[in-house]
């Protein structure tokens, strides 16, 4: 048997990233910029108004109060987005909304709940500072600054930085694009009647869905069922996908075995017992001339999820040139005593109360036993040589998404 962690190592071997792409701003998020990017213009790239209000010259308010307000012939109004030529002289003011161009000769803007909001003349009740209400060319960028670094993951917030500053597109290595096949005579689709000896297929759903939720573009195959159904569905998505997923037909059984058949023979697929619980039968490899990685996950949907957990989510993550080491482990104290067989690093079902320190295992610990996955937020970690832990134990954990 080969261990989790030696599996792992094999499969980060034969993963190159993708090759980066130059994608307009709303393709590229998601993905990881593959070139540094600088300001080319400061940002903001003009002085303009923090506040609805007036620009005014400083000095001219030096005596205004509550009791003597100051009052000045409003000269314009400049909105947002207004180019023109407006200026303020001594003793005059212009009206003045937010991120409006500041005009020559202003050096403060009074916000308006400091006036009397006044159209043709406004009445202003106190002092104000010069620079007041003012944002100024730059103080948030500079022309020349590094704004994202090759390697930064463009999330929302880095997609809008490179908005703000102008930059249309990037050279990003985008999502990685996933095919999930589900095998499996018994597989019937979810919402399509059945008759015992059938299941309605849930891996393939799954699976998809948390490609999806770690950052891929990813989308289920027809369930296919026989070796050169497998073999049709790999060809049919070798060019649209950076990564292929399959689930079921890899176990020692024989013949009912489809996708270790299909794929045996190409020489570029291992499969292997992993010392681990759930998810022992393992395959991986490469297939097609772009040497797509294919794993070739186990059908039960525990099996399955565990193993991408383990698994698939760093190759997607390699993919795009990410860091793979898992981010966050955490430790807790067992509730009750858990079991774990000899030579196998087991990964079982439980609910982690943080704020307890606690983790509690969950009953239903088989592989099929989606019902109890589905309420866990943790795998509790039982290292291969441990076959039995009393609950006040402290053990490893991995957080679910
Ligand atoms: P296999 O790995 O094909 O031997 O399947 C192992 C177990 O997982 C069997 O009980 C299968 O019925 C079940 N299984 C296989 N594929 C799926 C699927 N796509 N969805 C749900 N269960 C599955
Ligand atoms: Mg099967």
């Amino acid at each position: 048997m080969t261990s989790v962690d030696s599996h792992l190592a094999e499969v980060l071997a034969a993963i190159q990233p993708l090759t980066p792409v130059m994608l307009g701003l709303a393709e590229a998020e998601g993905g990881v910029l593959a070139e540094d990017i600088t300001a080319t213009t400061p940002l903001p790239s003009f002085d303009n108004s923090a506040m609805d209000g007036y620009a005014v010259q400083a000095r001219d308010l030096d005596r205004a109060t509550e009791a003597a307000p100051v009052t000045l012939p409003v000269t314009g109004e400049i909105p947002a987005g207004d180019t023109g030529s407006h200026q303020v002289t001594p003793g005059r003011c212009v009206r003045i909304m937010t991120g409006a161009l500041l005009p020559p000769g202003a050096d403060a803007v009074v916000p308006v709940e400091w006036t009397d909001g006044g159209t043709a003349r406004a009445a202003f009740r106190q002092p104000v500072a010069p620079g007041n209400a003012i944002r100024r060319r730059g103080d948030d960028v500079a022309k020349g600054d590094l704004l994202l670094a090759a390697g930064a993951f463009l999330g929302s917030v880095q997609v809008a930085l490179l908005a703000a500053a102008g930059t249309g597109s990037a050279l990003v290595r985008p999502r990685p694009r996933v095919a999930v096949i589900s095998t499996g005579n018994e597989l019937a689709e979810p919402g399509s009647p059945i008759i015992p000896g059938q299941i309605w297929d849930s891996n393939s759903f799954m699976l998809a869905a948390a490609a999806r939720q770690a950052g891929a573009v990813a989308h289920r195959h027809r369930i296919t069922d026989d070796t050169a159904g497998v073999l049709i569905a790999i060809e049919d998505q070798l060019p649209h996908a950076d990564l292929l997923i399959t689930s079921g037909g890899v176990s020692m059984g024989g013949e009912h075995d489809v996708v270790k058949a299909a794929l045996a023979d190409l020489g570029t697929v291992t499969f292997r017992k992993v010392a681990m619980q759930p998810g022992m039968p393992q395959g991986f490899g490469v297939v097609g001339p772009q040497r797509t990685p294919i794993f070739t996950l186990p059908g039960n949907p525990v099996s399955a999820y565990v193993s991408f957990e383990l698994f698939v989510r760093p190759a997607l993550r390699a993919l795009q040139g990410l860091p793979t080491a898992r981010i966050s482990p955490a430790r807790a104290v067992l509730t009750d005593a858990v079991r774990s067989p000899q030579g196998r690093r087991s990964f079982l079902r439980g609910v982690h109360d943080a704020e307890e320190g606690t983790v509690t295992p969950l009953t239903g610990q088989a592989s099929h036993q989606l019902g109890a996955l589905a309420l866990a937020n943790v795998l509790i970690i039982v290292p291969e040589q441990v076959v039995s832990m009393d609950a006040g134990d402290p053990v490893d954990l991995m957080r679910l998404p």
